[in-house]
């Protein structure tokens, strides 16, 4: 792994996320995307090499509202850079970490994206990510 690529935070309202965040930080997010497949909007903040990526739920089943609803509002995940996110799954893997995605798949911000379960992590949600291009 390469670095801290970004912390995921949930929040209720990605507007509200946004104006409070940008009060906080002094800059707009560069970037606000919504993955479909993940029923998620995000928008991320970059200060230096460091990200913040704000994650609004879009219907009620998303990763983000159950997790809103069991934990409220808060720190959602870290992600880390990799070069090779598929070498990285098999060796994290065959290291007995819990894999959630088999495959990589298109995240956020033109990333190859991956989690592994936070009960093999000591409660962390750990992304994994690789540059798209
Ligand atoms: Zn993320």
């Amino acid at each position: 792994m390469n670095k801290v690529e970004h912390i995921g935070i949930a929040v209720k309202s990605l507007d509200a996320g946004n104006a409070l965040y940008e009060k906080l930080f002094g800059i707009p997010p560069y970037k606000i995307e919504t993955v479909a497949s993940e029923g998620v909007n995000t928008s991320f903040f970059k200060m230096g090499d460091s990200k913040i990526e704000l994650l609004e739920a879009t219907n009620p089943d998303s990763a983000i509202a159950r997790f809103i609803e069991k934990r409220g509002e808060g720190v959602h995940h870290i992600a880390y850079a990799v070069t090779d996110i598929k070498a990285e799954l098999k060796r994290l893997k065959a290291e007995g970490f819990e894999v959630i995605n088999e495959e990589p798949k298109a995240g956020a911000d033109n990333k190859w994206v991956a989690f592994l379960h936070p009960k093999s992590t000591k409660g962390v949600l750990i992304e994994l990510c690789q540059d798209r291009d």
